[in-house]
């Protein structure tokens, strides 16, 4: 971190801040320059608050050299995280998965059937909410555990791996069987639920906030890792902006983004972006050509008449139009 005194800073306040840095276990390397002093702080800089350092009269600027997330930074893992979610199924470093289903969990009959369509269509890992977050309370909720315990007869009958999404750390009971935690874009701030799933020794989806930037995304994902979890998939969503001609604005320049700060693997979910079904293939394709490691798409067997995303869900047959093109750009990526 590096502090720019104000031009005409008096000596004894200059050893005054140094001395408080110091306290801090902090080493001082002070420049005089013509007109400012500028103080390199070199150690855990995380102690020292940098809006407090700001508020000095005497202080012109500060500003951090180092990220703050240390776990989920790139420099200090330079290779690609890969996270096994199962022996066949793997995510990062060039393993790129496909997460597909529906957006809730209605009944067994819907999530196998959707469950065997994704699977012959080249999905890896089978999605379905079952506790739900809705902006409405009288929204359908989801049918939680119950809806956990459908998700498992699907895995069962499919072979495939399943995500679904946690609200409360205190269900965290019900997701034994579960292969993915996945954390949605409400309670990526959720930070207790984020210590306890640091705690847990199963892979967390964590999907972008509706308005975080990408260094909160990072430092939510450090969140889990501090705990010594460090298996974390970063999901971007769609952010909101001024726009609304689709649900959210895909922020498709956080996935080179995020590939470069970090070595945890990048998915995307195209449909939470647009929540507009035709523009979900286009935004798959976009994502993989970018550098994705992944993809999570909204597939229903009845779209008209889901319980929730309707509008926004492929149906088992445009989602295998999807991935195969989908495949086309990886061959492509691949090579190139
Ligand atoms: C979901 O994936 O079902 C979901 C609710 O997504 P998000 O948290 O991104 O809105
Ligand atoms: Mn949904």
């Amino acid at each position: 971190m590096i502090a720019v005194l104000k031009q005409g800073t008096d000596e004894k306040r200059t050893e005054g801040l140094i001395a408080w840095f110091k306290g801090l276990g902090l080493d001082v390397h002070v420049s005089k320059g013509k007109y400012n002093t500028v103080l390199g702080l070199v150690g855990d800089t995380q102690k020292v608050d940098i809006e407090l350092l700001e508020g000095l009269d005497i202080i012109e600027s500060v500003k951090r050299i180092s990220e703050p997330y240390k776990s989920a930074n790139r420099k200090f893992h330079p290779m690609d995280s890969v996270i096994e979610i199962t022996p066949d199924v793997k995510i990062g470093g060039g393993n790129f998965q496909i997460m597909a289903g529906p957006c809730s969990v209605e009944s067994e009959a819907q999530i196998v059937d959707i469950a065997k369509r994704v699977k012959a269509a080249g999905a890896t890992i089978l999605r379905g909410g079952a506790f739900k977050p809705r902006t409405s309370p009288y929204a359908f909720q989801g049918l939680r555990e119950e809806g956990v315990k459908l998700l498992e007869t699907a895995k069962r009958e499919t072979g495939l791996p399943i995500v679904t999404e946690i609200m409360s750390a205190g269900h965290l009971q019900y997701f034994e069987n579960v292969d993915i935690i996945q954390v949605g874009a409400r309670n990526m701030q959720n930070f207790d639920l984020l210590k306890e799933l640091g705690k847990t020794d199963k892979p967390i989806l964590l999907k972008r906030g509706l308005s975080a930037t990408v260094k909160e995304l990072l430092m939510s994902a450090e969140y889990i890792m501090a705990g010594g979890n460090n298996d974390v998939i970063l999901c971007e969503r769609g952010i909101r902006t001024y726009e609304t001609v689709t649900r959210n604005t895909l922020d498709i320049s956080a996935v080179p983004v995020l590939r470069e700060q970090t070595h945890l693997p990048v998915i995307v979910d195209p449909s939470h972006a647009v929540g507009i079904a035709r523009f979900v293939k286009p935004m798959a394709l976009a994502a993989a050509a970018a550098g994705a490691d992944g993809l999570m798409i909204e597939v229903h067997n009845d779209p008209p008449h889901a319980l929730s995303d309707g509008a926004q869900s492929l149906t088992p047959e445009q989602f295998a139009d999807t991935a195969a093109a989908v495949r086309r750009i990886l061959s492509e990526r691949d090579e190139s």
